[in-house]
C-alpha cells in the first residue's frame, strides 16, 4: 500500500490545535476513534476475507510492523486529548492479540467511552478480564443463528452455539447491553433476519443489520447482494411493528428502531443505500499505525514514522489534528458500480 509522507514534514508546522471541537473540511467533528489491533483473525468471512485471497501464502504484518501497546496507548491518550469521546478495539480480530486485556486497562482511564467488536469466539474465555480490566461494552458479530449458514459464512466452520456462549459471557461480565452485527447479503442470510430479530427482541441486547459494504478489494462486492436497510426494516415491520426513534447523539452510526410494544430496539446500518458521510466523525488508527478517515480510503497518512522517530506529544497531536482538518473524504456519497472497484485498503487491515 502507498505510504504517505507524515504531512507536517518538510515545511512549517500547522498552528497549534487550541482546544474545542476539531473539526474536518466538512465541519465534522473528530469523536469516534476505532483502533486495529492485529490484522488477523482466525474466521474467513466470506464478505470480509475470504479465504481465496487470505490463505497460507497471505502475509500479514510482522510483529515489529506492528504499534505495541505502549505505542497505542499513547497515541489514544493524545486522540482524547484532540475530543475524542470514544475509542473501539476493532480488526482483524482483536481477542486474537495477546493479553489485549492489558491494553483494555491501559485506556481505561483515559475518560473515553471504551468498546470492542468481536467475533465472539474468543469472548467466552475473555469476557471477565476484558471487564475487569475496564472495558464498558462489546459488539458481537454474528450473521446468522442458522448453525449451517453460519459455518458457511465464517469459512471456519466456527458454530453458532460457541458465539452465543460468549455473548452470555459478556453478559455476566456486565457487559450490557451487547450490540449483535449481523451483515446481510442478499441469497445467503437474508432468509434469517427476521429470526434474528426474534432471538434477541425482549433481552434489552440490540442487533443492528448491515448492508453488505463494498470494503477492501476481496469481497466481490456486487449491490444485487446489498439488502436494503429499507427493505430489512419493512421485514422485520411485517411480523412486530416498528417505529423510528432518535440517534444516541449525532453522527451515530445506526439507524434506530423500537418495537411499538415495548419488546426493545433495533440498529440498521446503511452505508450503502443512506451514506452517512456528512455526520461521519470517525478517525481510525490502523495496525501498522496509520490514520485513516474514511473506510473505503485507498491510503493512510503514516504516523509510525513520527512515533517512533522519538516525536513529541505536541508534534503527534498537530499532525493528528493536520491530518483530520485537512479531511475531504464523502465515498459513500460518490459511491459508484466504478469506484467500487478501486483498490480499496482491506476491513481486517484498517479495522471495522
Ligand atoms: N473481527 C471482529 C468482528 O468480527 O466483529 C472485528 C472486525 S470486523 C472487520 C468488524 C465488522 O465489520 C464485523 O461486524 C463484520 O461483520 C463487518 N464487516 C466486514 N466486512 C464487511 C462488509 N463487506 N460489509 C459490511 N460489514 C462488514
Amino acid at each position: 500500500m502507498k505510504k504517505v509522507i507524515p504531512i507536517l514534514a518538510g515545511r512549517a508546522a500547522a498552528p497549534r490545535f487550541a482546544g474545542g471541537p476539531l473539526a474536518d473540511t466538512r465541519g465534522r467533528p473528530m469523536r469516534d476513534l476505532r483502533i486495529s489491533v492485529t490484522d488477523r483473525c482466525n474466521f474467513r468471512c466470506v464478505y470480509c476475507m475470504p479465504r481465496e485471497v487470505f490463505d497460507s501464502s497471505y502475509r500479514f504484518l510482522p510483529h515489529s510492523a506492528i504499534l505495541s501497546f505502549e505505542e497505542i496507548a499513547r497515541l489514544a491518550g493524545i486522540f482524547v486529548d484532540l475530543g475524542v469521546k470514544k475509542i473501539r478495539l476493532t480488526g482483524g480480530e482483536p481477542l486474537v492479540r495477546r493479553d489485549l486485556p492489558r491494553l483494555v486497562q491501559m485506556l481505561s482511564s483515559l475518560g473515553a467511552e471504551l468498546t470492542l467488536t468481536t467475533n465472539g469466539s474468543l469472548l467466552a474465555k475473555h469476557a471477565a478480564a476484558l471487564a475487569d480490566a475496564g472495558l464498558d461494552r462489546v459488539t458481537v458479530s454474528l450473521d446468522s443463528l442458522d448453525d449451517a449458514t453460519f459455518r458457511a459464512m465464517n469459512d471456519a466452520d466456527f458454530p453458532v452455539a460457541r458465539v452465543l456462549e460468549g455473548i452470555e459471557a459478556a453478559v455476566a461480565a456486565g457487559l450490557s447491553p451487547v450490540k449483535i452485527n449481523m451483515v446481510v447479503k442478499r441469497g445467503t442470510n437474508d432468509a434469517d433476519l427476521v429470526a434474528m430479530a426474534e432471538r434477541w427482541r425482549g433481552t434489552g441486547h440490540i442487533v443492528r443489520f448491515i448492508e453488505f459494504m463494498d470494503v477492501g478489494a476481496t469481497n466481490g462486492w456486487r449491490m444485487d447482494d446489498v439488502v436494503p436497510s429499507a427493505e430489512v426494516i419493512k421485514r422485520i415491520n411485517q411480523v412486530w411493528a416498528l417505529e423510528p426513534i432518535d440517534p444516541n447523539y449525532p453522527g451515530e452510526v445506526a439507524e434506530r428502531w423500537r418495537y411499538a410494544d415495548g419488546a426493545g430496539e433495533i440498529g440498521v446500518i446503511s452505508s450503502v443505500t443512506q451514506a452517512f458521510c456528512s455526520s461521519c466523525n470517525r478517525m481510525r488508527l490502523s495496525t501498522e499505525g496509520s490514520l485513516f478517515t474514511c473506510l473505503f480510503a485507498q491510503s493512510g497518512h503514516d504516523l509510525k514514522t513520527l512515533l517512533r522517530a522519538g516525536a513529541s506529544d505536541e508534534a503527534l497531536r498537530d499532525e493528528i489534528a493536520a491530518v483530520w482538518q485537512g479531511r475531504t473524504d464523502r465515498y459513500s456519497e460518490i459511491r459508484t458500480l466504478e469506484t467500487a472497484k478501486r483498490p480499496k485498503v482491506e476491513m481486517s487491515y484498517i479495522g471495522g
